[in-house]
């Protein structure tokens, strides 16, 4: 049996943001997996095996993945952006730790745009000097942690890219996200709602701080906060490249 996992990035939405390397790696699967909206971006091929799954269920996921490997099947596992941002490959892993029957089959991890590059792209270059990113879901790790890496990023004044800012499940958190912000950074920091990028629905909107708003931000929007340093230049937001 020598069936192997890839787990690929589909980017931020458009086709022509997948890398060929991860095209290649879909083109010859015998097997796709992922989370139903992922998988419904992959075009499809006679003869493949679509196998979709509920959002929460990555480890479940990232098993029957291994599992079909097992049987010798050649598995494309399917994240949106990049695999290893907050997404599917670090899942495999968690599954392949808990297997040691599962520890010999081939996993690449096959890189793709991830969301804050896509939507930095877009606004212009507000990831110019440090910055970090923050996963605002606190559906495996506890709000507590969020806040205090949040403030952390503050008061080291990162830039912050903010990953799931906002769903229908965890309404709260981006409102607690900015009332934080509010406390510790000055009125006019730009903010960047990115929505939707690389998508027809793509919307990207840049604001100052007292101007952004909890309801501005959903499940498709990367939240970008600007340093002390970021700044418009014309139509654009950037961050220049000294710190300071
Ligand atoms: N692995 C993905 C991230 C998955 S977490 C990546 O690397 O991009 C899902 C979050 O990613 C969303 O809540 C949103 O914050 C962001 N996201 C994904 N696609 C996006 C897009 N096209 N535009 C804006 N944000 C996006």
């Amino acid at each position: 049996m020598n069936g192997t996992v890839a787990v690929v990035g589909l980017g931020p939405g458009a086709a022509e943001l997948i890398t060929p390397e991860a095209q290649s790696a879909l083109d010859s699967a015998t097997d796709v997996v992922g989370y139903a909206p992922y998988v419904q971006r992959v075009v499809p091929r006679p003869g493949v095996r679509y196998h979709t799954s509920d959002n929460r269920a990555e480890l479940q996921r990232a098993q029957l993945a291994l599992a079909l490997a097992a049987q010798g099947r050649h598995v494309a596992v399917v994240s949106s952006g990049d695999p290893g941002v907050f997404a599917m490959a670090a899942a495999v892993f968690e599954a392949m730790e808990g297997a040691p029957q599962w520890q010999s089959i081939p996993v690449r991890v096959l890189p793709g745009i991830t969301a804050m590059l896509a939507a930095a792209a877009r606004a212009g270059a507000p990831l110019g000097h440090d910055f970090c990113a923050l996963n605002l879901s606190d559906n495996l790790k506890p709000w507590s942690l969020i806040e205090r890496r949040l403030c952390a990023a503050v008061s080291a004044d990162w830039v912050i890219a903010m990953y799931n800012p906002r769903s229908r499940a965890r309404p709260e958190g981006f409102g607690r996200a900015l009332g934080l912000l509010r406390q510790h950074c000055e009125p006019q920091r730009l903010v960047v709602l990115a929505r939707a990028v690389y998508t027809p629905q793509e919307s990207i909107r840049v604001l100052p701080l007292s101007e952004v708003h909890a309801d501005m931000a959903d499940m498709q929007t990367l939240v970008i906060v600007g340093s002390r340093q970021t700044r418009r230049v014309a139509s654009y937001v950037y961050t220049p490249r000294w710190g300071g």
